[in-house]
C-alpha cells in the first residue's frame, strides 16, 4: 500500500497542514490502495505563493532552456513509465497490458513535443509598425480528472511549462499517484522551485481557493461539465481565463453507402476503450436505416468479443469501472434506458459472468434509441453505446449536431470526399473519417458545452499566452 503525507510545493515535500487523508480504492478489488493526504486552505495558499514566487524568472528563462527540462522530464518519465502504468492499474483498473500504450507512452513523447513548441514563445511578429509578442499567462491551476489522469496533466502542464507558466496541479480523488511521480521527476531533474507545485484534495472543497484566488491567472480543467460550471463561477469575479474541457455525447455517422463491418467495429472499439470512460468517445452510433439491423447485429458480435475481468490479467480486454460510486452512475443509465424503452442488444445492468466483486460492467448496447432519450442525450462515462438509425444523410447529421455537447465525432462514408463533406456539418471539435486514429498533434476541444479551449498540437500552448501588441516602432 502507497503511502503518500505531504505534498510538493517550492521543490520540497512539505508537511499538510492538517492530519486529514483520502484513502483510495482499487476499483477491481474495492480495497484501499493508497492514501494522500487532503489540502485546506492554507496548503493551497502555500501553493499558490510558491508559484507566484517562481513565475517572474521562470517565465524568462529562454525557450531552450525550458525545452531541456520538458526533454529531460520526459527521459525521467520514461524510466518510470513502469511505476505509471501501476500507479495508473491500481486506481482506476485499466488493463495493465494495455496501460503503457493507452495511458503513459503516447503522453510521454507528446509532452517531448512540447520542448520543440516553447520555442515558438520567442517568434515575434511584425505588422505594419506593430510588433505582437507573446509572453506566458502567469500562474496557472491545472485541475485534472480520472480516466486519463496521465495523459490529461501532461497535456496541461507540458504547454504551461513551454510558455513558461507556473502551476498548481489538482488530480482527481481517485487516481493521484502519478501527479506524485511527475512531481519526483521535475525534482530529480532540478526544475526551479515553484514552477510546479502539487497538492491532493476535494474538488468542492479546494476548487474556490484554487480557481478564486487573486494570484492564480488561469485555470485549466478537465472534467464534468458540472464542475466546470463552478470552476468558472470560482474564477468570474476576478476575470481570471478559465480553459474547459468538459463532457460530450459524439456522434459516429455511417451511411449507406460506407464500409459498414470497419465501421461498426471502429465504433465499437471506440465506445468500449478505457471501460467507455473517454470523453471524446463516439457513444452516440447513428446508421443510415438500410443498415440499421445489420449494424446492431455487427455491433452486439465486436462488443461481445471484449473480455472483462482483472486487470492483471493478460487477457482482458475491458477492466472495471474506475470506482464503485462510477459504477453505480452507469448502472443507474443503463435502467433508465431500459426504462425508456430502448432495446438492449447485450449487456445491462448486471456483474458480468464469473466475477462477483469489483466495480465490473459487461459492454452494453442499446438499439432503438431516440435521440430525445436520457442515454442519448447526457453523457453515461461507462461502456454503454446507443445506436440510432436515421433517414438520409441529412438527418443523420441533425441528429449529429442535436446534442448540448461537441467534443468529437466520425464519419464512415462511401469514399473519403463524401466523409470530408459530412465531416463540415458537424458541429464538434474534432471529426474523424473513415477510421482515423487519434493523435496529440490535432488540437482538441470542443464545441458547445463540450468546453472552450484547445489542448495539444500547435493550439494547446495558446491558452497559455497572453499577447502583447507594442505599437510606435
Ligand atoms: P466526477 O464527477 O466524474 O468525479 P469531476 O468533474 O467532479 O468528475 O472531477 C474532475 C476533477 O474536478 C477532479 O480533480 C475533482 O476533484 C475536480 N473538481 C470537482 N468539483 C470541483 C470544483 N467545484 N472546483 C474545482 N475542482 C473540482
Amino acid at each position: 500500500m502507497k503511502i503518500h503525507d505531504r505534498f510538493f510545493i517550492n521543490g520540497q515535500w512539505s508537511s499538510p497542514a492538517t492530519t486529514r487523508v483520502h484513502e483510495i480504492r482499487n476499483p477491481a478489488t474495492d480495497e484501499v490502495c493508497a492514501t494522500v493526504p487532503l489540502a485546506n486552505e492554507a496548503d493551497c495558499v502555500h501553493a499558490i505563493e510558491s508559484a507566484r514566487a517562481a513565475f517572474p524568472a521562470w517565465s524568462v528563462t529562454s525557450a531552450s532552456e525550458r525545452g531541456d527540462f520538458i526533454n529531460q522530464a520526459a527521459d525521467e518519465l520514461m524510466k518510470r513509465a513502469d511505476d505509471l502504468a501501476d500507479a495508473i492499474t491500481q486506481t482506476m483498473g485499466c488493463p495493465r497490458h494495455i496501460c503503457p500504450n493507452l495511458q503513459v507512452l503516447g503522453s510521454i513523447q507528446a509532452f517531448r513535443a512540447y520542448a520543440d513548441r516553447a520555442k515558438t514563445m520567442e517568434q515575434s511578429e511584425q505588422r505594419k509598425g506593430v510588433q505582437i509578442l507573446k509572453e506566458p499567462v502567469g500562474v496557472c491551476t491545472l485541475i485534472t480528472p480520472w480516466n486519463y489522469p496521465l495523459s490529461i496533466l501532461i497535456g496541461k502542464a507540458a504547454p504551461a511549462l513551454a510558455a513558461g507558466c507556473t502551476m498548481i496541479a489538482k488530480p482527481a480523488e481517485q487516481t493521484p499517484l502519478q501527479d506524485f511521480i511527475v512531481a519526483e521527476v521535475f525534482e530529480k531533474i532540478g526544475l526551479p522551485n515553484g514552477v510546479f507545485n502539487l497538492l491532493t484534495g476535494i474538488g468542492p472543497e479546494v476548487g474556490p481557493v484554487l480557481c478564486g484566488h487573486s494570484e492564480i491567472d488561469m485555470v485549466s480543467f478537465t472534467g464534468s461539465t458540472r464542475a466546470g460550471v463552478q470552476i468558472t463561477e470560482s474564477a468570474a469575479p476576478t476575470i481570471k481565463r478559465v480553459c474547459l474541457e468538459l463532457g460530450g455525447k459524439s456522434p459516429l455517422v455511417i451511411t449507406e453507402d460506407a464500409d459498414i463491418d470497419a465501421a461498426v467495429r471502429y465504433g465499437v472499439q471506440n465506445v468500449m476503450m478505457n471501460t467507455g470512460q473517454t470523453c471524446s468517445a463516439l457513444t452516440r452510433m447513428l446508421v443510415a436505416e438500410s443498415r440499421y439491423e445489420e449494424a446492431i447485429s455487427l455491433a452486439k458480435h465486436v462488443a461481445e468479443q471484449n473480455i472483462v475481468g482483472d486487470p492483471l490479467d493478460p487477457k482482458t480486454t475491458m477492466g472495471p469501472l474506475s470506482s464503485a460510486s462510477q459504477k453505480s452512475t452507469v448502472v443507474d443509465y443503463i435502467r433508465k434506458g431500459i426504462a425508456e424503452g430502448a432495446r438492449l442488444v447485450t449487456g445491462g445492468a448486471e456483474m458480468p459472468e464469473g466475477l462477483t466483486h469489483g466495480a465490473y460492467l459487461p459492454p452494453t448496447i442499446f438499439a432503438d434509441v431516440n435521440n430525445q432519450m436520457s442515454i442519448a442525450q447526457e453523457e453515461i462515462f461507462g461502456p454503454v453505446l446507443c445506436m440510432i438509425p436515421f433517414r438520409d444523410e441529412n438527418h443523420g447529421i441533425e441528429l449529429a449536431n442535436e446534442t448540448v455537447y461537441g467534443l468529437s465525432s466520425a464519419v464512415f462514408a462511401k469514399d473519403q470526399d463524401s466523409a470530408l463533406a459530412l465531416a463540415r456539418r458537424i458541429k464538434a471539435g474534432q471529426c474523424f473519417v473513415q477510421g482515423a486514429n487519434f493523435t496529440t498533434d490535432a488540437p482538441f476541444g470542443g464545441y458547445k458545452r463540450s468546453g472552450n479551449g484547445r489542448e495539444w498540437g500547435e493550439e494547446g500552448i495558446t491558452e497559455f499566452i497572453e499577447i502583447k501588441a507594442v505599437l510606435g516602432q
